[in-house]
């Protein structure tokens, strides 16, 4: 059974995240969606805002679940038992920091490889950093994310 993590900020996940978990889903026997608790970043969602919206999300798919860490990728992997990370790559842009990553997991933990996923061309321009600008300015998100993320994030901005 081979499993894998896909790790990411999720803040908050897109039509982007979705496509590659459901690639990843081809490959894998079963997904385990990490969110990724201190990453330097100062999320706009909580983190457990972001888990549940991750499990609304993608409840439909039996071979997938949500969890998050705090701490080494590689460790978190080696924990729940997964082989391989996922991650995608949208554009050359993505390549460098990624390769980057990947070398140095490999490094930490030769035995577990990243596998790298490209979404569909209509989600290459896609990332949560663009959705949350856009939702900050009231316009029309329904494209890039699904209805419950829409709905978190304009609560967000109405307080
Ligand atoms: P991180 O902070 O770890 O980059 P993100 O949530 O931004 O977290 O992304 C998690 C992973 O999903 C990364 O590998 C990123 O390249 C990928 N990703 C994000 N948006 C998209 C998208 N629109 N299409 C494909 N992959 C994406």
């Amino acid at each position: 059974m081979a499993k894998a993590i896909y790790p990411g900020t999720f803040d908050p996940v897109t039509y982007g995240h979705i496509d590659i978990i459901k690639r990843a889903r081809e490959i894998f026997d079963s997904i385990v969606v990490t969110v990724a608790i201190n990453t330097g970043k100062t999320p706009l969602f909580t983190t457990q805002e972001r888990v549940e919206m991750l499990k609304d999300c993608l409840k439909e798919f039996q071979n997938v679940s949500v969890d998050s860490f705090d701490g080494l990728v590689v460790d978190h992997a080696k924990n729940v038992g997964a082989v391989s990370i996922i991650r995608g790559l949208r554009a050359v842009s993505d390549f460098e920091y990624e390769f980057q990553m990947a070398l140095m997991n490999r490094k930490l933990a030769g035995e577990i490889s990243t596998v790298f996923l490209m979404p569909h061309e209509k989600y290459t321009y896609l990332n949560s950093s663009i959705v949350r600008s856009l939702a900050g300015f009231n316009s029309d998100i329904s494209d890039f994310v699904p209805p419950n993320v829409r709905n978190a994030l304009e609560r967000k901005f109405k307080k």
